[in-house]
């Protein structure tokens, strides 16, 4: 026995054993698009933002979330105020700081306003480690912010490189986060809530990703037990119930930012359908989200335990 946990020490010197608690400093490079003098897309709607100021929100919401509820990564961002950096000094800070993981984060714009949806790119789809990142964004989007996923794509896609994909030097995932030329993701991209809601999906994705990459080291926090808004996703919001099913893409729910579930109950009721939207941690979240329904036409709308 003695000297069975002897051979067992003398590895651990050596190998990253499971079980035993690695320390490894995760560094991750926040890079909100554009800024200063390049405002990105730029908004045609009043009160609303250009593309700079959300980028830069939805990075530092993110940037918020990974110090307040993660150990050992080190967040560096290319901009925290609204700055002008190059593509080139981008890449240099990632580069420089010997980077594991970089984010962009963007929000797209088009000449046709029915487009839109999130998407995340990576440099070329061989680079297994950025695919799988950006996988885990897309699927968070679609689960946990309830967007439209438009998927992964990468520079065959666009027919051409993404300058900070292509020379930085880590797993690197661009994000755009919806767009700004859609005017319901583009209400949705200036509410306080619809950027934190995209920030907390891609904190989750990151995550998953450094939990996955990085098996033996501790991230999560303990925070003494008390449940962050970041790990729950117990409650939603019930818009309506019906005898029948109605497809969650009928026109009755249009209005809706987020995709609406349908569930069959399991009762003798004959409203046995019903239909919600949202995903959140905390009563408080549901509560703060459901103004916004009750004015997309669900005045009757409602809290529920998922
Ligand atoms: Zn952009």
């Amino acid at each position: 026995m003695i000297e069975r946990v002897f051979l067992i020490s003398l590895l651990s010197l050596v190998l990253p054993m499971p079980g035993f608690a690695q320390t490894k400093q995760v560094v991750v490079v926040i890079d909100a698009g554009h800024g200063g003098n390049d405002p990105g897309h730029e908004t045609q709607i009043d009160g609303h933002e250009d593309e700079k100021e959300l980028n830069l929100k939805i990075s530092n919401f993110l940037g918020g979330y990974i110090a307040q509820y993660l150990q050992n990564v080190t967040v560096v961002y290319t901009r925290k105020g609204d700055q002008s950096v190059s593509l080139d000094r981008r890449v240099e800070i990632a580069n420089g700081a010997n980077a594991d993981y970089f984010i962009s984060v963007h929000c797209n714009g088009f000449e046709r306003k029915s487009v839109h949806g999130t998407e995340s790119h990576v440099h070329s789809m061989s680079l297994e480690k950025s695919v799988s990142f950006a996988r885990e964004i897309e699927s968070q989007f679609s689960r946990r912010a309830g967007r439209k996923s438009r998927g992964v794509k990468d520079k065959s896609d666009l027919q051409h490189s993404l300058q900070v994909l292509k020379f930085t030097n880590m797993s690197s995932v661009l994000v755009e986060c919806g767009y700004i030329t859609n005017p319901r993701e583009a209400h949705f991209l200036n509410t306080t809530y619809g950027q934190e809601i995209i920030a907390s999906a891609i904190f989750r994705a990151f995550r998953s990703t450094i939990q996955k990459d990085y098996p033996g080291v501790e991230f999560v926090k303990s925070s003494g037990g008390s449940t962050t808004s970041e790990t729950g996703g117990v409650y939603a919001i019930q818009i309506m119930s019906s005898k029948t099913p109605i497809s969650t893409d009928d026109s009755s729910f249009k209005k809706l930012e987020d995709n609406v579930l349908r569930k069959e109950l399991n009762t003798t009721n004959a409203y046995r359908y019903i239909y919600t939207v949202g995903n959140y941690a905390s009563r408080g979240d549901a509560k703060r989200a459901l103004p916004d329904i009750q004015k997309a036409g669900f005045k009757d709308a409602f809290i529920i335990k998922r």
